[in-house]
């Protein structure tokens, strides 16, 4: 009777597991689903966005043809500041496809930048001095004898 029970409630617990793991696949090919069609809605915004940039670059060269010599260049200005949000809009969009497409990898180079960052501060501690009791020479840690008397510094 009680291995019956024992049965059941294990294999009750398989099921529930399995149901589990399932749901976990479900929810990363939906994530998947997801990604792609963020990526692809912003390749969408990158290539209007690269357009518009294209429009005022030649909005730029035909302004600066018809001024040149009246010398009135506000609207070129105006045009410039237009190109530069637009290079910026163009970056942003460009980050963030990368970032969508790859979370793991920006993860990897944030540790592996924090990591570069942390490397110095051992280095600068690190060494530790045993003075030594016969000669009061300072050995580095490292050291089994004495530099100063030979002394043996590690009894183990
Ligand atoms: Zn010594």
């Amino acid at each position: 009777m009680a291995a019956t029970d024992d049965f059941l409630k294990t294999m009750s617990e398989i099921t529930k597991e399995s149901g589990k793991y399932a749901k976990e696949l479900f929810d990363k090919g939906y994530d998947k689903a997801k990604t792609i069609a963020e990526v692809t809605k912003l390749n969408i915004d990158l290539s209007n966005q690269k357009r518009t940039l294209d429009r005022l670059y030649t909005e730029l060269g035909k302004l600066y043809y018809v001024n040149r010599q009246s010398g009135e260049n506000e609207r070129i200005k105006a045009v410039c500041a237009k190109i530069d949000t637009s290079r910026v809009a163009i970056d942003n969009l460009e980050l963030t496809i990368e970032l969508t497409r790859n979370p793991k990898k920006s993860e990897t180079d944030e540790e592996s930048q924090n990591e570069a960052a942390k490397t110095p501060e051992p280095d600068s501690e690190a060494v530790e001095l045993i003075i030594c009791t016969e000669c009061g020479a300072e050995n580095i840690q490292d050291e089994e004898f004495c530099i100063g008397c030979g002394k043996l510094l590690k009894s183990e």
